[in-house]
């Protein structure tokens, strides 16, 4: 070896020791950075995943129960186009999580001010309601949604349902037009569009008295994200997008299809043991849980050693969580809206004889709990229906041949009379009830939760071992203000990364 050839050599090999030094001594770091495991990979895991990894915790493992991250965030390719069979708007603009990380990036839309002008509602069977009285009810409507006075009436003091029944009924007397059976027909619409927000089976059950605990995000609640979906807000949390270098590696350390069956807290060392159902076996120093309430619910009784305290049960079984559907269709072309505008759609008044006829059959149940058909924000061939709470569930049963047939049955019988109808070439539906890695759409305020005195900051509450938390609660349904939402979700997923991360910081200042 001459002389060059031994420089060049040392120089390697100091630049190997270097590295090897640089691997030893992140590894190092992992090992002192404690262990979490994040239950979920919905917004509110990928947001506390995120946040962690972002500041140094690198010891962090998310177990996915799906095939996919996202959770009731399910941007999915449907025609040629993308659909969200989840979440699909942000709701509000002021101190929105959402809002704020994507506005910047200029992906978001607003809806039209004129959406209203652009609602037309028909009978089920086909004739046009007058669009004045329409305007009318739904003006009155809207204006009791945010009257926080009335809620302080009698009539008015536990149920919402019970309240607005009252409301309209006393409303209606203004309108003379309107006889007894088109009363009941607008009731039973407004019930549906009231169990949309509060995904109730009925707006009977759902909660007056606390309807001060939502707080709505000031500005337009229904902002779309253009050609694409809510899923982008997954991207922007993981620092995915704009700029893909700078990516976070969350999904490095996620793995799908790992069902979590057991957390077990009963470890006197204050670690953690995660079983999933395959039979793999984790340890960690913090739990981080995301599933739905509708999880919680179905399983908190077999999923927790020790089981789940009292309390935390009580918070459990006494919020709301409930149901909702969307089908999606496409057509060939946008028939359905001749003026082409962004927002509007065809809203279903049910005829009370239909509503009988429909509600004695399983099968045909579910369709008297469909709202209308709607236009989607800048996919201008695609329609989608809402079905509301209890229809939602019942329609979970059917095949999609059925929810197909039915939902073009539905579609000529309402506007045949007033467009050449061209029948949907493909269809796709969401199956929230169905699906055990959720069992429902959202969390809301029902009788119940009154009753037990039950609330989102109660089942936020870690449970704690050595004086430390073991077992974290995230979710949509632990944010005290913003349940049901993605910024919501999001928002919960940086608290309990927080909380964790603050633990960490005073050990370290104390040190
Ligand atoms: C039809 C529909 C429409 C909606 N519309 C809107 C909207 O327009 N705007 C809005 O802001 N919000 C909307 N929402 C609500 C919003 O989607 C949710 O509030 C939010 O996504 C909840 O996020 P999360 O992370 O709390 O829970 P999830 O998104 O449910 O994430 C939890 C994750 O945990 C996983 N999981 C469950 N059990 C296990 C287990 N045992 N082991 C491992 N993993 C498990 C699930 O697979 C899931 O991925 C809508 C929801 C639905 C369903």
């Amino acid at each position: 070896m001459d002389q060059s050839e031994l420089i060049l050599t040392s120089k390697m090999l100091y630049r190997l020791i270097f590295l090897l030094c640089l691997v030893a001594a992140a590894r190092a770091d992992d090992a002192q950075s404690p262990k979490i495991i994040i239950v979920g990979a919905g917004p509110s895991g990928i947001a506390a995943a995120s946040k962690l990894l972002e500041n140094g915790f690198n010891n962090v493992l998310i177990l996915e129960a799906e095939d996919r991250i996202g959770g009731r965030v399910y941007t999915t390719p449907f025609d040629k186009y993308v659909v969200d069979l989840g979440a699909q708007w942000i709701h509000g603009e002021k101190d929105n999580a959402a809002y704020e990380l994507a506005s910047p990036l200029n992906l978001t839309d607003h809806a039209s001010p004129d959406t209203l002008d652009h609602m037309k509602t028909y009978m089920s069977t086909g004739e046009l309601i007058d669009p004045a009285i329409m305007k009318n009810l739904t003006i009155f409507y809207l204006e009791l949604m945010e009257d926080h006075a009335i809620m302080s009436s009698d009539e008015c003091k536990r149920s919402i349902g019970k309240c607005y029944v009252h409301k309209l009924r006393e409303h209606f007397k203004k309108l003379p037009e309107l006889n007894d059976t088109m009363q009941d027909q607008f009731l039973w619409h407004y019930n549906l569009v009231q169990t949309g927000y509060d995904p109730a089976d009925n707006w009977t059950d759902i909660a007056s008295d606390n309807s001060d605990e939502y707080r709505v995000s000031e500005g337009d609640q229904v902002i779309n994200w253009k050609e694409r979906g809510y899923g982008t807000i997954l991207d922007i949390l993981m620092k995915k997008f704009p700029n893909p270098e700078e990516e976070l590696p969350v999904l490095n350390k996620t793995i799908l299809n790992a069902e979590v069956s057991k957390v077990d807290y009963s470890n006197e060392d204050g670690t953690v043991k995660v079983t999933t159902s395959d039979g793999k076996e984790y340890t960690a120093d913090y739990v981080i849980m995301t599933p739905s309430l509708g999880v919680l619910k179905e399983k908190y009784e077999t999923m927790f050693n020790p089981p789940l305290p009292e309390d935390k049960v009580r918070n459990i079984k006494g919020l709301g969580f409930g149901n909702a559907c969307k089908i999606f269709l496409a057509f060939d072309d946008p028939w359905f809206n001749p003026q082409g505008v962004k927002n509007g759609g065809h809203s279903i008044l049910w005829s009370v004889d239909e509503l009988e006829t429909l509600h004695t059959d399983p099968k045909t149940m579910w369709m008297v709990y469909a709202l209308g058909f709607y236009f989607v924000e800048h996919k201008p061939n695609l329609m989608y229906v809402w079905v509301s709470g209890e229809g939602a569930r019942l329609m979970d049963d059917l095949t999609d041949e059925e929810v197909f047939q039915q939902t073009k049955t539905m579609l000529n019988n309402l506007l045949s009379k007033h467009f050449n109808v061209t029948e949907p070439k493909a269809m796709i539906r969401s199956k929230w009830h169905q699906n055990q890695h959720f069992r429902g759409t959202y969390s809301f305020r029902s009788l119940e939760t009154v009753n037990t005195n039950s609330s989102a900051k109660q089942l936020s509450e870690p449970i704690m071992k050595n004086g430390k938390p073991v077992v974290l609660f995230g979710g949509e349904a632990t944010h005290e203000h913003k349940f049901s939402t993605v910024h919501g979700a999001i928002s919960t997923g940086w608290r309990e990364a927080e909380r964790i991360m603050n633990l960490h910081k005073k050990t370290n200042d104390e040190a």
